[in-house]
Order: C-alpha cells, then structure tokens, then sequence
C-alpha cells in the first residue's frame, strides 16, 4: 500500500495540495516554445527550475530538451536577472544561432519582480538581437495557474509575430493546444483532407517526434515558422481547440488583427472531432471528404462492437481541463460512466461544464477544478470504480485499489509511444477505444476463474 494514509473519510481542505494533479507554468510554456521552428526556450529563473522543466519534458517525450537558463545565483535573487539575461540573450544567438528565443519566467524572477518585456527593450537597444531574429517572452509564475495556464501564455505571446498585410491569405489558423506530436501531425492531416491550408501553432510534430538519423540537429525540422507565424495576422480565421490551451491566443489575435475565431473542445471521441471537422468543412466551403467520413465509419462500427464491454463501467479521470472535457463526453456517449473527475488547473467553468455533459447519467458525478489527487483516492474508496485514466502518477492509487490504469495526459513518465500515436480526430478514437478495452479485458481474464478464462470474448 503505497498511498496507505491516505484515509477514506474526505475533510475539507483550502490552502494544501497533497500530490498534485498539475505542474509548473515553466513546463507548458517550454513545450509550447518547442513547438515552433528553431527556437530555443529560455528559462529566467534558476538552474534547477529549468533542470526540472527540461527533465519532465525529456522523460514524457523521450528525446533530449534544449533549454537555455538564466542561472540566478545569490545575486540575481537579490538584485533582479536583467544583466543574467541581457548577456544569456547575447551568448545564445552567438553560440546556438536560433532563430527566436522564447523566454519564460519562474517564481524566483517573477518575485524579485524582473519586467520581461523592459529587459527586452534594453536587448534591442544594446543591439544584443541580431537583425532576423526574435526574442518573445511570456510571464510564467508557478505560485498561480498550471502548466496549461503556462502553455497557453506562451502561445499567447507567439501572437506578437502575427502581422495584417491587408490582403488575406486564404489560410485557417488552427491552435492545437497541448496534444502530442502525433496529435498535432494528425489535425494537419485532417485539415488537408477537408481541403483547409492552415496555419497550426505551436506545432511540436517534426520536433519531438523526429527520426534518429545519426546526424544531430539542434533545431529539427518541424515547428511552426517565424513566416507563418507572421503570415497568421493574415489568416481568415482561426480554430482555437480548447479554452484553456487555445482560447486566448485565438482572442488577441482577433483583437490585434481581426483574424474572426471560433474555440472548439479538443477533438477527441467522437462528437468532439464531429464539431472539428465541420468547423473545418463550413470553413472550406465543402462537403466532408470521403476519407473523413470512412474514418468516422470505423469509428462508430468499434463503437458498436465494443459497447457491451463498456456500458455502465465506471470510470475516475484526471488530467488538464481541455482533455477532460472532451474524454468525459466520449466516455458518456459509450455508455461508459465518469463518476470522478479532477484537474489541477483552476476554473469554475470547468466544473460547469462537466456537469452539463454528464446531466443525464444515472450517478453521482464528483469534479473538482484545481483539486488533487489525494481527493481523486479518496472518492476512489468511497465510490470505486471499474477503471482508471491518468498520466504516470494515477500507477500508485491503481495500484493500491487494484483498478486497472489507462495511461493518458501530460506526464507519462513509465512508457513509450505516446509521442507517436495519435488520440484526437476518428483515428486517435480507435487508439483511445483500444487501450481502454485492453485494460478492461486483461482485468478481466486475471480475475476470472478458471472454468470462466475463455478464447474468446
Ligand atoms: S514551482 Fe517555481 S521554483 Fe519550483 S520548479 Fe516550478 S518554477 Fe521553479
């Protein structure tokens, strides 16, 4: 018993967080950094923040993270970072030669009360960034929001690029949010399909998800360029997937360039990539291809095989609020019965939503925006449940209820792959319905008896 004080009885807690379900803004706001075309992360804090940053990343994505520190001693604590960034700024571009650095602050720098964006000024003043070349920065303090809070400020600040020519481009910007390289590979592809030229940013496949060649690239080839990122002020609208991740980069540019929007869940399951194609269908003009619809076909034949198997399980989740969101209305339209749910991310509208996506099931719903994993195990031994969904840390309440665990969200620190596959749109659904009916199956057959441990099932 790993957990084994962690007590049934639920008390109610304000101020403490006992195993979180969230980590640092830093973190988001790296990988989102990652995700466009040679560009290095910059870390305003301490070595140790970006050490931890970079090794969380490292072990989710399984390849090595470059990020650059601005190594705060003693005295930068004391007096503020600028002249530790002024000259990381200046040894980055001679040494690495990026193209854009994008740096984030942590809680030291944001405490000593270090001001990015007149740091940045002085840069461009004391010509320390090179004609070409780009500097963003987005305000990134662990001791309020999460690592999708993270993300979506430094998504937020790749707007900065956008610029309106006054001639459109014919192009659809889409913002992924946090979804894996795969994920983000597989909306350009259905982009395509559907016949939308788009625009998606960040964009971390080509990146993270790159071949071992033998030959080291410090900048892989993938990532969303500086010159689409220019081009997206210019884009005839924008697709932003997910509100907590998407939203306010979809907003300000809309705001600064009257690029309209529309925000979107994340297309996982499949009513939520229904929403996504049509979005991408009445865009383009056209009729879904035929592609499309014969994923969607699958999709909905797996379904139907699989329902017997699903209906009625009980399900605890946790996770980020976007990917919540759409996985609790696939797992409802399966028959399947989410009746704990948790995010470390704050926001009441998150709760709200839940429990308007699970009004009509039969039980009891627990949510809870910006709770723990603690209260996730507690309602686990109040009300337990048949299977559950987490990243890498849900493996200790699996194992010490004895529920059967589908590894799924931002960290998976204990396998592979997850990189390469995608769960978004019809094809990522099939990915999503397997692993789940795998974990139910082999429970099955571990506890059946052996006049009951069939062939077939
Ligand atoms: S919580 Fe703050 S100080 Fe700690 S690792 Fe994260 S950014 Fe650094």
């Amino acid at each position: 018993m790993l957990l084994r004080h962690t007590p049934k009885e639920i008390t109610e807690r304000t101020a403490l967080a006992i195993n979180p379900a969230k980590t640092c803004q830093p973190i988001g706001a790296m990988y989102a950094a990652l995700g466009i075309h040679g560009c290095l992360p910059h870390s305003h804090g301490s070595q140790g923040c970006c050490a931890y940053h970079r090794s969380t990343l490292t072990r989710h994505y399984k390849e090595p993270i470059s990020a650059a520190s601005s190594s705060f001693t003693e005295g930068a604590s004391v007096f503020g970072g600028q002249a530790n960034l002024l000259q990381a700024i200046n040894n980055i571009f001679t040494v690495y030669k990026p193209d854009v650095i994008a740096v984030h602050t942590t809680c030291l720098s944001e405490t000593i009360g270090d001001d990015l964006k007149q740091i940045r000024k002085k840069a461009i003043t004391e010509g320390k960034i090179p004609e070409g070349k780009y500097v963003i920065g987005a305000s990134t303090p662990s001791y309020v929001g999460s690592h999708v809070t993270g993300f979506s400020t430094m998504v937020k600040s790749m707007t900065e690029f956008a610029e309106s020519t006054g001639k459109k481009n014919g192009k659809v910007n889409i913002i992924p949010g946090w979804v894996e390289p795969a994920d983000m590979a597989e909306i350009k592809r259905m982009a395509k399909l559907t016949g939308v030229d788009s625009i998606v940013f960040p964009d971390t496949s080509g990146v993270l998800d790159a071949p071992l060649t033998g030959e080291y690239k410090m900048f892989p080839d993938g990532g969303t360029t500086v010159e689409e990122l220019k081009s997206s002020g210019d884009s005839v609208g924008t697709l932003a997937l997910g509100e907590w991740c998407s939203a306010a980069a979809a907003r300000e540019l809309d705001k600064l360039h009257k690029v309209p929007c529309k925000v979107l869940d994340m297309p996982f399951g499949l009513k939520a990539t229904d929403r996504f194609v049509d979005a991408l269908r009445t865009i383009a003009g056209v009729t879904v291809s035929d592609e499309l619809a014969y994923e969607r076909g699958q999709l909905v034949d797996l379904i139907s095989d699989m329902h017997q198997y699903f209906y009625h399980k009980k399900v605890a989740i946790a996770g980020d609020p976007d990917q919540l969101i759409a996985m609790t209305e696939f797992l409802v339209s399966i028959d399947m019965l989410p009746v704990h749910i948790i995010t470390g991310t704050p926001g009441k509208k998150f709760e709200e939503r839940i429990r308007e996506i699970t009004a009509d099931m039969p039980c009891e719903v627990n949510v809870k925006a910006k709770g723990d994993l603690f209260l996730l195990h507690q309602w686990m031994k109040n009300d337990p449940v048949d299977l559950l969904i987490c990243n890498s840390y849900g493996k200790y309440m699996a194992r010490d209820e004895d529920v059967p665990l589908v590894r799924w969200g931002f960290p998976i620190l204990d396998r592979q792959c997850h990189q390469y596959f995608p769960t978004v749109g019809y094809k990522g659904g099939l990915r999503l319905l397997e692993k789940i009916l795998d974990r139910l199956l082999d429970r099955k057959e571990r506890d059946d008896p052996e006049p009951k441990f069939e062939l077939v099932l």
